[in-house]
C-alpha cells in the first residue's frame, strides 16, 4: 500500500487536516505494537470495551505524524489528520479499492477450523512458483481481514486471504470488502456456534463470502454443507473434498486402515502419500490444499511433491530465563517479513533496557525485492543494541544494520565467539530459520537446563479470563490474583503480560510479592491481601495497596504513615468478615471502623470480601448469606464515609456461579489458569499449564525383579521400565507412587512404579513404542491438571503451588 492522504481522501471521502502530500503505507492500531512509525497512520478505532482516541497522545509519542480518528483531539502540531464518521468502515472501503484495482487472483478462506493452516499450507506449496501475499497469523476478524487486503502491492499474483466471522450479518460487510475468485470453506464446527440459531444458519452466513466466486471449494464430508451449497450456487464451479467417497477428491484408504502411505483419489486419478499424521482434522486439511493446487492446474507429480514437504505450522513464541539475567525470546519456527514483524511487535511487551538480536538467513528467499534491505530498515527501528547476522546471504548486509552489527556464518561459530559472555540483563530475540538450529544457541543461552518444565501459555490465560469476562458488564474491574508466585507459574512474568493487557488490579498474599512485582517494572496497583505487620514500610516505599482486616492492623498502618511522612491519603482495602472466618472486621466493629477511617490519613479504595464456598452448588443458601451480610455492611461503611469507594467479592467460581453480585470488581484466580468447578464453564476454559518431562533411560525388567527403594515394586512378568527426571523435590508428591499416578506418553497413560524418588520415578511403558529422550507428561490434557490433582488426593491449587523453583518455567505466546 501507498497512498497519499489526499488519495485516501478521495477514495474513502474523508477529510484531511494536515499535510495532503503525507504517505502512508501501514496502518497501526494498536500503540503497543507500533514497531514501525514511518509512514504509519494509526487509527484510532472504538470497540465496546475500549475507545483508541484515548491512545492518539501515546501514538504521537512513539512517532505517529498521521492519525486516523473520527475528530481531532490534540493540537500537537505537524499532525496529519485523516477525519471520517467511522474508522473501521473507513479501512474497509480503502481495503476494498485497494483490493479491487490489484490484478490478482484471490483465495478466500472461510470455516470454522482449519483457516489459518490451510492457508499457511497453501502458502508453502505455492511460493515457489507465484508471489503470494497472505493474511499474517489468523488476521481474519472485520479488522484483520481489511489489514491483510492492504498489504497486496503490484508484484503479488496470488492473494490468499482468511475470512472469520463470529455473529449473523458480519460476512455481508467482509464480502464488501472482499469478494474472492475462488472460495474456499473448511470444516464447520461448533465455534461461535452460540451466536447462531443453528448450524444452518452459521453455514448459510459463512457462504456468503462466495457471492461473486467462479469457484468453491469445500468440505463436503457435512451433508448439511453439501445441500446448502449445492442449492445456493447451482451455477458455480463446485469441488468438494472429504474423506467420504461421495467428494470430487477423497480419501481412498478408509481413515482407521491407514498406515504409511494415503491414497487419495482426485477425479479418478490415485496419488499416493507418505502419512506423518493419522488425526481426520490435518489429513481433511491437506485434502483442502490438494483441491485448490487441482485446482490451479498443478500436475499429479508436482501435487505429491508438495504436499510432502508441508511443514506444521507452529508459531508461538517462547521466553526463558537465561544466563546473567537475560531474558530469551525464542521464536524460531518460521521466518519471514510477516513473523519477523510480529516478534517485534511481542518485545515491546517487555521492559528489558537492553535489546540484541539474533537473526539468521531467510530459509527460502534470497534477496529478490530487496528484502534483506527492509528487514535491515525494520530491524534498525528497534533500537538493538547488538544485532548478530547468521548466515553467508544475510552476513552481505551488514552496513546496512545500524546497531554494533557482528556476523558468523552458522550458530556453532556464534555459541564459541566470546562475545556472547558479554551480554548480561538483556532482552535476547532469537529469529532463525528452522535449518540453523538456533535451539542449540537457546540451549547454550538459558539459565535452567532441567528437562523438567512447566510450560504456561499466557493466550490461554487471556482467553480464560476473557471467557470470564462474558459474564461481567464492560465496566466491571478485574483484579488478577497473582499470589504465591502467580499460583506457582512464576513471579513477574504473567504480572507483566496481564498489566499489558490492561488488568485493573493485581493481588498478591504478602508484601514481598508486592516488592518484587514493582522492581520487575509493574506499575498497576497491587493490593497486598495479608500485609504482615513488619512490612508496612515496605508496602508504603513500593507503592502497594494493603488490606485492612482489624483495628490493630489500622493503627500500626497508620503510626507507620505518620513515621514515614507521608502526607496525603494513603489508599486501603477494607476486608470484612461474612462468614469465612479467616479475616475482617465484623458487623459490630463498623460505627468505629467508621470514625477512623473519617479521621485517619487514608482513603478507601475498596470494600471487599471473599466466599467461602461459591464452587459448592450445595452451599448456594450459605453463599448467598454471605452476599448479603456483604451487601448490608458494605452499604453501611458507604453511608458513614462520604465518597464511594468499589466493591468485590467474586472469586473465579463466584464470577461464574453468582455473577449477579459482581459489583464494580472480580478478583480471578485459578479460571485463570483453565479450571472451573462449573462443568458448563469448564469445556470453554484452555488448560493453560503443562508439566511435562522427558524419558532418560529405558530399561527392560525380568519378572521377579525389584524397581526403586524398598523393592517395593516387583515385576510380575517381564517389563518395559522407563525413569524420569522428575521427583518429589520437584513437587510430585510421595504418596502417588505404587501405581497411584500415572503420567502421559503418546496418547497413553503409564503407571508410576514402586516409590517416588527425590529427583526422579520409574513408569510402566508397557508395550507403547516410546524411546529414551521421548516426551512425557505429568499434566496438560491427558492427564490433566485436575486428574493429577486427583491422584494426590488434594485440588489444583495445592499441586502447583507445590511445584519446585527448580523447575524451569517457559512462557509460551501463539
Ligand atoms: C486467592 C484469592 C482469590 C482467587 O480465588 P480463585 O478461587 O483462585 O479464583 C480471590 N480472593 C482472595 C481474597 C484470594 O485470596
Amino acid at each position: 500500500m501507498n497512498y497519499t492522504a489526499n488519495q485516501i481522501s478521495k477514495i474513502t471521502g474523508a477529510k484531511i487536516i494536515g499535510n495532503k502530500e503525507a504517505i502512508i503505507k501501514d496502518f497501526a492500531f494498536d500503540t503497543r505494537h507500533i514497531y514501525s512509525a514511518k509512514n504509519t497512520a494509526f487509527i484510532a478505532l472504538k470497540t465496546t470495551n475500549n475507545n483508541g482516541e484515548n491512545y492518539i497522545p501515546e501514538a504521537i509519542e512513539k512517532g505517529i505524524k498521521i492519525i486516523v480518528a473520527e475528530k481531532k483531539t490534540t493540537d500537537t502540531p505537524n499532525i496529519t489528520w485523516i477525519i471520517t464518521n467511522d474508522s473501521l468502515a473507513f479501512l474497509q472501503n480503502l481495503a476494498q479499492f485497494h483490493a479491487e484495482n490489484k490484478k490478482i487472483k484471490t483465495i478466500g478462506i472461510t470455516g470454522s477450523n482449519g483457516k489459518t493452516i490451510v492457508k499457511e499450507w497453501l502458502y508453502q506449496c505455492l511460493n515457489e512458483k507465484y508471489k503470494i501475499v497472505k493474511s499474517p497469523k489468523s488476521f481474519n476478524s472485520q479488522l484483520g481481514l481489511p489489514l491483510s487486503l492492504l498489504k497486496i502491492n503490484d508484484e503479488h499474483e496470488i492473494g490468499l486471504f482468511e475470512v472469520g466471522i463470529s455473529k449473523p450479518q458480519e460476512m455481508e460487510i467482509q464480502q464488501r470488502t472482499f469478494s474472492p475468485e475462488i472460495g474456499v470453506l473448511t470444516h464447520i464446527g461448533t465455534a461461535h456456534l452460540i451466536n447462531f440459531e443453528s448450524t444452518e444458519q452459521l453455514i448459510r452466513e459463512k457462504i456468503k463470502l462466495f457471492a461473486h466466486s467462479q469457484t468453491i471449494i469445500f468440505n463436503g464430508d457435512q451433508p448439511l454443507v453439501l445441500d446448502i451449497i449445492q442449492k445456493t450456487y447451482p451455477d458455480k464451479q463446485l469441488i468438494s473434498y472429504g474423506l467420504l467417497h461421495h467428494n470430487d477428491i477423497h480419501l481412498k484408504t478408509p481413515l482407521k486402515e491407514l498406515n504409511l502411505y494415503a491414497e487419495v483419489s482426485c477425479y479418478g486419478d490415485i496419488l499416493r502419500f507418505p502419512v506423518h499424521q493419522k488425526n481426520e482434522a490435518t489429513l481433511t486439511n491437506a485434502l483442502c490444499v490438494i483441491s485448490v493446487l487441482k485446482k490451479l492446474n498443478f500436475g499429479n507429480d508436482e501435487i505429491v511433491e508438495k504436499i510432502n514437504v508441508l511443514k506444521a505450522i507452529e508459531m508461538r513464541l517462547e521466553s526463558v530465563n537465561g544466563i546473567r539475567d537475560n531474558l530469551i525470546i525464542n521464536d524460531s519456527y518460521i521466518l519471514d517479513l510477516d513473523s519477523l514483524k510480529i516478534a517485534y511487535q511481542f518485545i515491546n511487551e517487555y521492559n528489558k533496557p537492553c535489546k540484541s538480536l539474533v537473526i539468521t538467513d531467510f530459509a527460502e528467499q534470497n534477496n529478490e525485492s530487496g528484502l534483506y534491505q527492509e528487514v535491515a530498515a525494520l530491524t534498525n527501528e528497534q533500537n538493538f543494541d547488538k544485532v548478530f547476522l547468521i548466515g553467508t546471504e544475510i552476513k552481505k548486509y551488514k552496513p546496512l544494520f545500524k546497531a554494533k552489527t557482528f556476523t558468523f556464518n552458522d550458530i556453532d561459530e556464534l555459541i564459541k565467539n566470546q562475545i556472547l559472555n558479554k551480554i548480561s540483563n538483556e532482552l535476547i530475540l532469537l529469529k532463525g530459520a528452522r535449518k540453523f538450529e538456533i535451539e542449540k544457541l537457546k540451549n547454550h543461552l538459558e539459565l535452567q537446563k532441567h528437562d523438567t518444565v512447566l510450560e504456561i501459555n499466557l493466550n490461554k490465560i487471556l482467553h480464560n479470563i476473557n471467557v470470564h469476562r462474558e459474564f461481567l458488564e464492560p465496566k466491571t474491574k478485574v483484579m488478577a490474583m497473582v499470589k504465591a508466585y502467580s499460583y506457582g507459574l512464576g513471579g513477574y512474568e504473567i504480572a507483566e503480560f496481564l498489566q499489558h493487557h490492561h488488568i485493573d488490579y493485581l493481588g498478591v498474599a504478602v508484601a514481598d510479592e508486592g516488592i518484587d512485582l514493582r522492581k520487575n517494572g509493574i506499575s498497576v496497583p497491587i493490593i497486598v491481601m495479608n500485609p504482615e505487620q513488619h512490612s508496612y514500610n515496605a508496602v508504603i516505599d513500593y507503592n502497594l495497596e494493603p488490606n485492612i482486616y482489624s483495628f490493630r492492623v489500622l493503627d500500626l498502618f497508620v503510626e507507620q504513615l505518620r513515621a514515614s511522612g507521608y502526607n496525603g491519603k494513603y489508599p486501603i482495602h477494607i476486608k470484612i468478615e461474612t462468614g469465612m472466618h479467616r479475616l475482617g472486621f465484623k458487623e459490630n466493629d463498623i460505627d468505629e471502623l467508621i470514625t477512623k477511617l473519617n479521621t485517619l490519613n487514608v482513603k478507601v479504595g475498596s470494600i471487599f470480601s471473599h466466599l467461602s464456598s461459591a464452587d459448592i452448588p450445595e452451599e448456594k443458601g450459605y453463599t448467598e448469606y454471605q452476599l448479603k451480610v456483604f451487601r448490608k455492611i458494605s452499604d453501611k461503611i458507604i453511608d458513614g464515609i462520604s465518597y464511594q469507594p468499589i466493591r468485590h467479592i467474586l472469586n473465579s467460581a463466584g464470577i461464574t456461579n453468582y455473577p449477579k453480585h459482581q459489583y464494580d470488581m472480580v478478583r480471578i484466580g485459578i479460571g485463570m489458569i483453565g479450571i472451573s468447578s462449573n462443568e458448563s464453564i469448564t469445556p470453554l476454559l484452555q488448560p493453560a499449564v503443562s508439566f511435562k518431562t522427558v524419558i532418560s533411560q529405558i530399561s527392560e525388567i525380568k519378572k521377579g525383579e525389584s524397581i526403586g527403594y524398598g523393592r517395593r515394586h516387583i515385576a510380575e512378568n517381564n517389563m518395559r521400565v522407563a525413569t524420569i527426571p522428575v521427583g518429589y523435590a520437584d513437587g510430585i508428591p510421595r504418596s502417588i507412587g505404587m501405581g497411584i499416578g500415572y503420567v502421559g506418553v503418546g496418547e497413553n497413560l503409564c503407571p508410576i512404579l514402586g516409590s517416588v524418588c527425590m529427583d526422579m520415578m520409574m513408569i510402566d511403558l508397557k508395550n507403547i513404542s516410546a524411546q529414551e529422550g521421548d516426551n512425557v507428561i505429568i499434566f496438560d490434557k491427558n492427564p490433566s491438571l485436575e486428574d493429577f490433582a486427583n491422584y494426590c488426593k488434594t485440588i489444583p491449587y495445592e499441586v502447583l503451588t507445590s511445584i519446585s523453583r527448580r523447575v524451569k518455567r517457559v512462557y509460551v505466546k501463539d
